[in-house]
């Protein structure tokens, strides 16, 4: 099959979401298919749904406006301040995330992918939420992932992401701390949900993420797991690298040169940006190449960790 650049279809999912967005975000959040939805602007949700060769990372979580961009920090900073006056501890740097993951093969087998290959994507989750892909400049985020449950099933209309609230809400296991995977065959490498939005929308909570990402997997450049990273570091609540554009206020993380655009490849000096530093291609939270991922910043660490604690633990 041929797939995908990550940057490529980010006009395409970009364009897709200025012409639908709603002007009453609120309205627009019933769908037919129930409330489920509203909390995740899926690509398909806003007419990007046929296969297209390129860009499979786009879009790959609900919209956030600058305008919500806003309220959320506000939200996040009053649970930790009440939780402080009230004598807890606000923030706990890092923990152990219990991971389930849900093979959605379909009915004649394809993606059911090995035990060993979860194995692997565990362990690759560990090694680059752990720093050791650039040791001394990646961040060491503090928390470590645990396989705690993997289940398989074989159904053609899961398997194609089809129905996605139902398979989620039916199979999903664990509490707010627990990361559920779902591994499914769509156009995207992987799409996410923020931690903010588990409070109203359990149920999905998790992320999706194409089988073909795996280790080993067969998707050409993006086959080294790391696709399942940049979909937990939005689980965790982080942005996009390029997040906002070209703006002082970008992604929330000041350790992150703004970037205007979101990165193809690997291309070394790139600089897309008029404010101070070089786009952070090598970052989990750009759209690079798996090979070019080496780091989390530090700030990206503390933010996690501090979204865990707000509305993770
Ligand atoms: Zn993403």
């Amino acid at each position: 099959m041929t797939r995908l650049t990550r940057g490529a279809a980010v006009a395409i999912g970009a364009a897709a979401l200025i012409v639908t967005l709603p002007s009453s975000p609120a309205q627009a959040m019933r769908t037919s298919d129930g409330a489920a939805r509203a909390q995740c602007f899926e690509p398909r949700d806003i007419g990007a749904g046929a296969k297209s060769a390129d860009g499979v990372r786009a879009a790959d979580h609900r919209d956030v406006t600058r305008k919500q961009q806003r309220a959320i920090e506000r939200r996040t900073k009053a649970i930790l301040s009440a939780r402080a006056s009230s004598g807890q501890t606000a923030v706990t740097t890092g923990g152990s995330v219990p991971v389930y993951v849900h093979v959605m093969a379909d009915k004649y087998g394809n993606g059911n992918v090995t035990d060993t290959q979860i194995a692997n994507q565990i362990s690759v989750l560990n090694k680059t939420f752990g720093g050791q892909e650039l040791v001394g400049t990646a961040a060491n985020t503090g928390f470590t992932f645990t396989l705690a449950g993997t289940d398989r099933y074989y159904n053609s209309t899961w398997h194609a992401d089809r129905q996605s609230t139902t398979y989620r809400a039916r199979t999903r296991q664990g509490g707010a701390n627990a990361l559920n995977i779902w591994l499914v065959d769509f156009k995207y490498l992987g799409i996410a949900t923020f931690p903010w939005d588990y409070a109203s929308n359990p149920s999905i909570d998790g992320i999706r993420v194409n089988f073909g990402s795996l280790p080993g997997g067969p998707i050409a450049n993006y086959n080294l797991g790391e696709t399942a990273t940049h979909e937990a570091g939005h689980w965790f609540g982080l942005y996009h690298t390029f997040q906002g554009g070209c703006t002082a206020t970008n992604d929330e993380v000041s350790d992150t040169p703004a970037q205007s655009s979101a990165t193809n490849g690997c291309p070394a000096g790139r600089d897309s940006c008029s404010l101070p530093g070089l786009d952070p291609i090598h970052n989990y939270m750009d759209y690079s190449y798996d090979t070019c991922y080496n780091q989390f910043t530090t700030n990206q660490s503390s933010r996690m960790s501090t979204m865990f604690s707000a509305y993770r633990s």
